[in-house]
């Protein structure tokens, strides 16, 4: 039995007390059936994102075709997809008054697109309903299917694309077995290439057992991908079922991989113990606006 490792004080926040904004966009949640990863995944960030206008969505249900252990959501075979959710997301995010929205799904290796059809519906939708929200979107790895998703990619670009490493290659056996790390840096580097205005993105969690020394390859290998922006958060364990952290990262060393990050050249790098995915995206993305 693995011993499982004592959280460090620097991983204890407290929440802040929840503010009627949140509590009206859980409702609105609610109503519409629609789910948000911070609530789900009981994101630590939650009050501070609901506050500033910022939630991510899961579209396409919440059934993954992959099993990746360190993730919490269910997997097995998902349902079909919903026909009018672009239209339910959209009119969600209007009433939420949202500014920056982050979309994405599952792993869908069960459709001939992988789902990128839906996610460019997702976006024809909000941009119609709310045209001055960003919307961000990320996605799976397409594996298998990449010219179908960048063929939907192609009409329909999001503000901000962002596909996750998770973590460094030796790590994906253990942590991403249906992944391919060459792969999904190909996924960035077309879709950069196809739409050199929008900003790509990246992120990486640590604790698996990953090295900073690995984590800097990984760092250099996105840049020569053309990736712009980068999140480095911690790894929780969602259960005891799910992969053991290895290793708390001190916030110093989250800072020193941040310089290393700003000096490869990414314009945004968000790297500290609670950084999520979608941690802050409306702050970054409006950093990538002024470069
Ligand atoms: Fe939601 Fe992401 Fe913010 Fe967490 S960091 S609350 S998942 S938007
Ligand atoms: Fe979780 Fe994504 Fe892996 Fe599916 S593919 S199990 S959603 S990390």
């Amino acid at each position: 039995n693995e011993e499982i490792l004592r959280k460090p004080d620097w991983m204890r926040i407290k929440l802040p007390p929840s503010s009627q904004k949140i509590e009206h966009i859980k409702s609105t949640l609610r109503k519409n059936k629609l789910h948000s990863v911070c609530e789900e995944a009981s994101c630590p960030n939650l009050a501070e994102c609901f506050n500033h206008g910022t939630a991510t969505f899961m579209i396409m249900g919440a059934i993954c075709t992959r099993r990746c252990p360190f993730c919490d959501v269910a997997h097995g075979r998902p349902l079909a997809l919903d026909p009018d959710e672009p239209r339910k997301l959209a009119q969600t995010i209007k009433e939420m008054n949202l500014r920056y929205v982050v979309i994405t799904s599952v792993d869908r290796d069960d459709l001939r697109d992988g789902g990128a059809q839906h996610f460019a519906e997702c976006i024809r939708e909000i941009r119609e309903h709310s045209p001055q929200t960003r919307i961000e979107i990320l996605t799976p790895d397409f594996r298998g299917r990449m010219e179908q998703a960048l063929e939907v990619f192609r009409e329909t670009p999001p503000d901000v694309f962002n596909h996750n490493l998770e973590t460094a290659p030796r790590m994906y056996r253990l942590a991403r077995p249906g992944a391919d790390y060459k792969w999904s840096l190909e996924l960035l580097r077309r879709i950069k290439e196809m739409h050199p205005d929008v900003p790509t993105k990246s992120g990486l969690m640590m604790g698996l057992g990953e090295t900073n020394e690995e984590i800097v390859e990984v760092l250099k290998d996105l840049r020569e991908h053309g990736v712009n922006m980068l999140t480095l958060g911690q790894y929780l364990q969602p259960s005891r079922h799910h992969l053991p952290v290895k290793r708390y990262v001190p916030p110093a060393e989250f800072d020193q991989l941040k310089e290393v990050a700003m000096e490869l050249g990414f314009s945004h790098a968000a790297c500290g113990p609670f950084v999520r995915s979608s941690y802050h995206a409306d702050l970054q993305a409006k950093g990538e606006e002024v470069k």
